[in-house]
C-alpha cells in the first residue's frame, strides 16, 4: 500500500490541509477502481466502510490477491469535515464560498475535445490512452488558488482515468440507493445487486451542478457526442462507469452495516477482476432504474411540527399519505401525499419544517421534473 499525503493550496496564513489517497496494486494495473467516502463530509457512512475496504485491501495486497489497481481516499474532504457551527457539523458547503462540495467539478469531455479530439483514430485502445493522458496533463497543468479549488483538483487527479468510479455519500434518512448516469448504469449494475439497493435513479448527462460522478462518466458520454456532433467518427467508449452510491441515512453509521457494504463492494471489485476470488452469483435485484426525473419531491406547503407516516423503503400508492404537517397554534394539519407513487427513499430528519423544505422523496417511474434534477 502506498499512501500519498497531498497538500492542498493554504487559504490562510499559517493554516494547511492534507487530502492522503491510498493505492493497492500496481500503478498501472487496469481495472483501475477509484472510491471516496464523505465528500459531503457530514456524511459518514463511508467513511467507516472505507475503514473495512482498507483492512481487506491490505490483507489481499499481502497475499498478491490486488490484480488492478484501487485508490481508496477514506476522508474526501478535510475541508468540510472541519467546519462546524453551533456543535453541529456542516460538511456540505464550503463556509468561505457557500459552494457545494460536490458541484462544480471541470468539463473534462471539452478538455479532451480541445486537446486530442481532432487525433483520435480507428484503435479504440488507443483512443481511451490519448483521452486519459490528455486530460490527466490538463488536470496537471492546472494551479489552484483557494484550498477548494485544489480539493476538486486533487480529486480528479486521482480519480479522472479511473475505469470505475465509487463516490460513497448518504441522505437524511434513507434506503440504500444509487445515482448513475445513463450511459454507465449497465455495468454498474451487479454493485446495485450485491449492495441490495433499494432505488436506482438514473439520468442523461445534465441532472445538473456539475457534480464529481456526473463529469466523469460524462467525459465519455459528452466526448462522443462532441464527436458525433463535428462529423469525427472513432470507436470510443463508456470508458468508466461512476456511480453516487448513498448508504442509507446520516445515522446508519456501525459495523454491522458498514462490513456488509464492504464485503458488497468487495464481490464487485472481484467481479471486475481487480481482487482474485470469486464473488459468487449476483443477488436478484430488489430495485427497478427509474428516472432521475420521476423523483418526485414533497415539500412542506406551510410551516408545522412534521408527523410522518409512511417509513423509508415503504412502496407507495399514488395518493398514499407520506406526513402530516401540523400547526399546533391553529390546530390546523396539511396533508402530504405522493401524486404518482412508489419508493419512498428518503425523508428529512428534521421534524419542524419551515415552509418550503424538502419532507421526502419518492422514486416514481414516470418523469414529472425538468430542469436541475439534484438538490442544492
Ligand atoms: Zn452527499
Amino acid at each position: 500500500m502506498d499512501a500519498r499525503h497531498h497538500t492542498l493550496p493554504c487559504t490562510s496564513l499559517g493554516s494547511t490541509r492534507t487530502l492522503t489517497s491510498l493505492h493497492y496494486g500496481v500503478a498501472a494495473a487496469r481495472p483501475k477502481v477509484y472510491i471516496q467516502a464523505s465528500l459531503h463530509a457530514d456524511e459518514l457512512p463511508g467513511m467507516l466502510v472505507a475503514h473495512h475496504l482498507r483492512e481487506r485491501l491490505m490483507k489481499a495486497e499481502r497475499s498478491g490477491q490486488v490484480l488492478g489497481q484501487v485508490v481508496l481516499v477514506p476522508v474526501a474532504n478535510p475541508i468540510g469535515l472541519a467546519q462546524r457551527i453551533d456543535h453541529r457539523p456542516m460538511g456540505r458547503f464550503e463556509l468561505n464560498t457557500s459552494e457545494n462540495f460536490n458541484r462544480s467539478y471541470p468539463d473534462l469531455a471539452q478538455v479532451a475535445f480541445e486537446r486530442v479530439g481532432r487525433e483520435l483514430g480507428s484503435d479504440l485502445d488507443k483512443n481511451v490512452a490519448m483521452v486519459r493522458a490528455a486530460v490527466l496533463d490538463w488536470l496537471s497543468e492546472q494551479t489552484p488558488l483557494t484550498e477548494l479549488e485544489g480539493l476538486r483538483l486533487t480529486l480528479y487527479r486521482l480519480a479522472a482515468d479511473a475505469d470505475v468510479v465509487l463516490d460513497l455519500h448518504c441522505d437524511a434518512e434513507a434506503v440504500l440507493h444509487l445515482y448513475s448516469e445513463t450511459a454507465c448504469w449497465p455495468p454498474l449494475e451487479p454493485l446495485a445487486c450485491w449492495l441490495g439497493a433499494q432505488t436506482v435513479l438514473v439520468a442523461d448527462y445534465g441532472a445538473g451542478g456539475q457534480p464529481f460522478d456526473e463529469q466523469l462518466s460524462g467525459l465519455w458520454s459528452q466526448l462522443a457526442a462532441r464527436l458525433a456532433a463535428h462529423g469525427i467518427e472513432v470507436p470510443l467508449p463508456q470508458a468508466c462507469a461512476s456511480a453516487t452510491v448513498e448508504l442509507r441515512g446520516e445515522a446508519d453509521v456501525g459495523h454491522a452495516w458498514a462490513e456488509r457494504d464492504a464485503d458488497a463492494i468487495w464481490r464487485y471489485l472481484q467481479h471486475l477482476g481487480v481482487i482474485a476470488g470469486d464473488p459468487g452469483p449476483v443477488p436478484e435485484p430488489r430495485f427497478v432504474p427509474t428516472p432521475l426525473a420521476g423523483s418526485e419531491t414533497l415539500k412542506a406547503p406551510c410551516p408545522g411540527v412534521i408527523a410522518f407516516h409512511a417509513e423509508v423503503g415503504t412502496v407507495l400508492s399514488p395518493g398514499a399519505l407520506v406526513a402530516e404537517i401540523i400547526d399546533p397554534l391553529s390546530g390546523q394539519t396539511a396533508l402530504l401525499r405522493t401524486a404518482q407513487g412508489g419508493v419512498l427513499y428518503a425523508r428529512t430528519r428534521e421534524r419542524y419544517a419551515p415552509a418550503g423544505l424538502t419532507v421526502a422523496k419518492v422514486a416514481g417511474h414516470r418523469p414529472v421534473r425538468t430542469g436541475n434534477l439534484l438538490s442544492e
